[in-house]
């Protein structure tokens, strides 16, 4: 009987199908996901093999429910479904430039009693009592943090000191000829090369006035205008180990970001001295020593969209990434940025980061209109302040991004369907928390 027989192969795809998530689940150490998976498998199997058993009691409304309504559910996931998203707003140019004295990074290097502490908190008056409050905490990557481990911190800061031996290299001194390179040709050689070095995407774009800090805060001489020098900025991304991450906020979180930073610092400073070996001036924009706004110029190279937790949501690895950044005037191709609305419809249902984030810092709310234009405005006073007390950068909000699944069959596929269908997204949505569950803490360590 040829029902007898389609119940029976439809039980086994399903079947196969949910055992072999289960299977990538466990390879991801997400035991609960995988456990999840292997119920899901015989449950929503055994039905199927029920009826392929005992075709007798196989009825028009059994076929119905366990035939017809599952293939109109897939069809419907998989049409190009999404009205809302066309109506949503997308992220506006920015119209202020950010002063890299305000960041957190250099407030930190504010030495108390010194001329240019004085003369800051002058300017500054609202900024000074939340200061003194993070300044009488134990400090990042300090023994009497938190989270202190003593090979975790030590190995940390080996990195970022290693970081800090690149800065010396960040400028070129462009060789006397200058190679001419078809723009086309240049930019296919970079991906290309960086991608084999280990970088998960490159991007291209002109640089903008508004991808640069206005003033210096962490480099001499501090407070000096910074001027766009260059044409071009290329953009790429690093992974972040998904096992470390999930650590997060534990001590093996801020060893994998050191690790991240020093391989982003070390292929941006190798593609400036390759471009001065062309002729040409380039920068090196790497942890400590940076004079963009590295999320911005990635956006605008097409490497991502800005999500809730304001970092750059990369179309494959979410914001589970490190990018690097160097501007240059040797002709390229440029990408274009790749508006995705889907991103932003999806992190406006989804909120899991700000639910999670120990520090209050992320927006529950919608995105509102500043002078930077429309985004979810982070509060990075009391993110900073965390890490202060754990001596760890966090990352809690990495962690629990449905985003930031790793990059394979499975994953890949949630992510075309979210894409395009925005009852894929509500349905992710809600997977995501069962699978991994919505207050996701990190692994124990
Ligand atoms: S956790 Fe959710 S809301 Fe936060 S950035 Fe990721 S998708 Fe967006
Ligand atoms: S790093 Fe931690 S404290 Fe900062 S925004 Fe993310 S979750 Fe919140």
């Amino acid at each position: 009987m040829l029902v007898q027989w389609i119940f029976g192969i439809v039980g086994s795809l399903v079947f196969a199908a949910l055992l072999f998530a289960a299977g990538i689940s466990f390879r991801e150490d997400e035991s609960r996901a995988g456990r999840l998976f292997m119920v899901f498998a015989f449950l929503f199997s055994t039905p199927y093999f029920l009826f392929a058993l005992k075709p007798e009691i196989i009825s028009t409304l059994i076929i119905v429910f366990l035939l017809i309504f599952p293939l109109l559910g897939i069809i419907v996931l998989l049409l190009p479904y999404d009205p809302a998203s066309k109506k949503i707003a997308l992220s506006t140019t920015p119209t202020l430039r950010y002063d890299e004295r305000d960041i957190m990074f250099s407030r930190r290097r504010l030495k108390p009693g010194s001329e240019r502490f004085e003369a800051y908190y002058r300017n500054h008056p609202q900024k000074k009592k939340i200061d003194d409050a993070w300044r009488r905490k134990p400090g990042l990557l300090n023994p009497k943090a938190r989270f202190y481990h003593p090979l975790y911190f030590s190995a940390a800061e080996a990195s970022f000191d290693t970081v800090e031996y690149f800065h010396p290299h960040v400028q070129t001194n462009p060789s006397a000829e200058k190679k001419v390179i078809e723009p086309t040709v240049a930019t296919a050689f970079i991906k290309d090369w960086l991608t084999r070095s280990g970088a998960h995407s490159v991007g291209f774009t002109l640089l903008r006035d508004y991808h640069l800090y206005s003033h210096r805060g962490r480099q001499e001489p501090y407070g000096a205008e910074i001027y766009r020098e260059h044409e071009f900025a290329i953009a790429f991304t690093v992974e972040m180990n998904k096992t470390m991450v999930d650590f997060a906020p534990k001590s093996p979180t801020i060893l994998e970001s050191a690790d991240q930073y020093l391989r982003a610092g070390m292929l941006a400073v190798k593609l400036t001295q390759f471009i001065g070996r062309l002729g040409y001036e380039a920068r090196a924009h790497i942890d400590g020593n940076y004079q963009v706004v590295c999320p911005l110029v990635a956006r605008d190279a097409g490497l991502g969209e800005l999500g809730r937790m304001g970092l750059l949501m990369t179309p494959e690895l979410g914001p589970r990434v490190r990018i690097g950044v160097v501007t240059t005037d040797l002709p390229l191709a440029t990408d274009r940025y790749q508006p995705d609305r889907s991103v932003i419809d999806f992190c406006r249902k989804c909120k899991k980061c700000a639910e999670s984030c120990p520090a209050k810092a992320i927006p529950y709310e919608d995105r509102q209109y500043d002078a930077v234009g429309l985004r979810w405005k982070i509060n990075h006073e009391a993110c900073f302040s965390y890490w202060c007390t754990v001596g760890t950068d966090c990352a809690r909000c990495i962690k629990v991004c449905p985003y930031s699944h790793p990059d394979n069959i499975m994953h890949g596929l949630v992510r075309t369907l979210i894409k395009r269908n925005v009852v894929a997204r509500y349905l992710a949505l809600k997977m995501d928390d069962v699978l991994y569950g919505r207050f996701n803490r990190g692994k124990n360590f």
